[in-house]
């Protein structure tokens, strides 16, 4: 069976996906896995297609101290233990600068280059290049292939591109990249399937996870992001503020004493439904609160999705559809709900009994604005770039490479 390897990683978790390659290209997710608590619990999980238990270890933390040895371990349990031998390995990469409009093959090179925009995401571009590293190290001959969280962006015009700072900035990378791209161009390549008229015209996508943002897509191109330079911007999520007065990040440091990597700490970890709330960074716990804070949280979520959905609507100049994806967007019914009532103004009138079965269009019949949920699948449009580059590389010849 030829196989294709996803790789995830973040700072204290590597998560991994298998995709076996069936007939004419088509893939089918096989393995499903992680290894988390790297520096502090480590922890292998992992489960087969039908969410059956395949492993689930856990390691001394010397054992797993950092990204590269999480790599190590779980590229030896799919070798020794599952007979996995990937043809191409697939990576997200969160930044891709301003060159890279879609994935790359990776070689020594292009890590030297991707090494670069490192200033740019601190927190997550050395780990994504780590474990790339580390096989380049150990299966030189093994295809690897870049996929970037900014790439699907790169269509935005010069004048959504800028900040209004001094152009030597922009030469030098400080520009609105806007992230999840790879969760909204599997949108974009799902909804003609979904919603072929709709899909050629004005959609707003709302990602709402742990991470959340928003895009705009006219005719299937992102057109404007709610995230810029970092993604730290537009919506509050877990852990993260969303838009932030700048003059805020001068007080932390001007009153409050706080050093560069305090206040990064802060803005990443502290801040957003987490901080906001004092009770959980996780949506379901913050429903499930009593807690008034909680429901403060939660009531400036929806607000802020509120005023991001206007800005976008500005942006396309109109608005055909609006999407909801990711853990929140396709699991709770009732922050759906919310925000379907703050876009009441632009026509949006959901139907509550689809919307409380999670159906796949969710508005009533006489909406003016049809209101889509289209679970995303980041993996799997890593794994399908993956494979296309690997069928258009003339010299790469995975059979002889494979990992043995
Ligand atoms: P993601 O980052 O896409 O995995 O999404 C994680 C977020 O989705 C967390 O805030 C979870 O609490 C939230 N989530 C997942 N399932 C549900 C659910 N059934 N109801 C509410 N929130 C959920």
């Amino acid at each position: 069976m030829d196989t294709i390897l996803v790789v995830n990683a973040g700072s204290s978790s590597v998560k991994f996906q298998v995709f076996s390659i069936e007939g004419e290209g088509s893939l089918r997710r096989q393995i499903k896995g992680q290894i988390d608590g790297i520096g502090s619990r480590p922890r292998l999980r992992a489960s087969g297609a039908s969410g059956d238990p395949l492993a689930d270890r856990a390691y001394p933390i010397e054992a797993v101290a950092d990204v590269p040895a999480a790599m190590g371990i779980a590229g030896e349990w799919l070798r020794n233990e599952l007979r996995i031998d990937p043809i191409a390995v697939g990576h997200r990469v969160v930044h891709g600068g301003p060159d890279h409009d879609g994935p790359v093959l990776v070689d020594h090179g292009v890590v030297a280059r991707l090494e670069r925009f490192v200033s740019l995401a601190p927190l997550h571009q050395p780990h994504n290049l780590a474990p790339i590293r580390t096989i380049l190290a150990g299966f030189p001959g093994l295809p690897q292939v870049a996929c970037f969280d900014t790439a699907f962006h790169r269509t935005h015009s010069a004048v959504a591109d800028h900040y209004a700072i001094p152009h030597q900035f922009y030469a030098e990378g400080v520009r609105r990249y806007g992230f999840h791209g790879l969760s909204y161009e599997y949108i974009a390549k799902t909804l003609p399937q979904v919603a072929p008229d709709i899909a050629k015209g004005r959609v707003i996508v709302a990602h709402l996870g742990s991470g959340a943002s928003m895009c705009a897509l006219k005719g299937g191109r992102s057109i404007e992001s709610t995230m810029g330079f970092t993604a730290l911007d537009g919506l509050p999520m877990g852990t993260r503020p969303g838009q932030l007065d700048p003059g805020v990040v001068l007080y932390l440091i001007s009153e409050k004493g706080m050093s560069a990597s305090n206040v990064q700490n802060f803005l990443y970890r502290d801040c957003g439904l987490k901080g906001l709330s004092g009770v959980s960074n996780d949506m379901r716990e913050l429903e499930a609160s009593e807690d008034p804070r909680a429901k403060l949280a939660i009531d400036h979520f929806v607000y802020r999705i509120g005023l991001n959905a206007g800005m976008l609507a500005a942006a396309l100049q109109g608005l055909d559809a609006f999407v909801f994806t990711a853990g929140i967007g396709e699991n709770s019914a009732s922050l759906r709900a919310r925000v379907a009532e703050q876009l009441g103004w632009l026509g949006v009138a959901l139907d509550p009994a689809e919307n409380s079965r999670h159906a796949r269009l969710i508005s009533r019949a006489g909406s003016r604005i049809p209101v889509y949920v289209v679970p995303t699948d980041e993996e799997l449009m890593i794994a399908q770039h993956t494979l296309t580059l690997l069928m258009k590389a003339p010299s790469s010849n995975p059979r002889q490479e494979r990992v043995s």
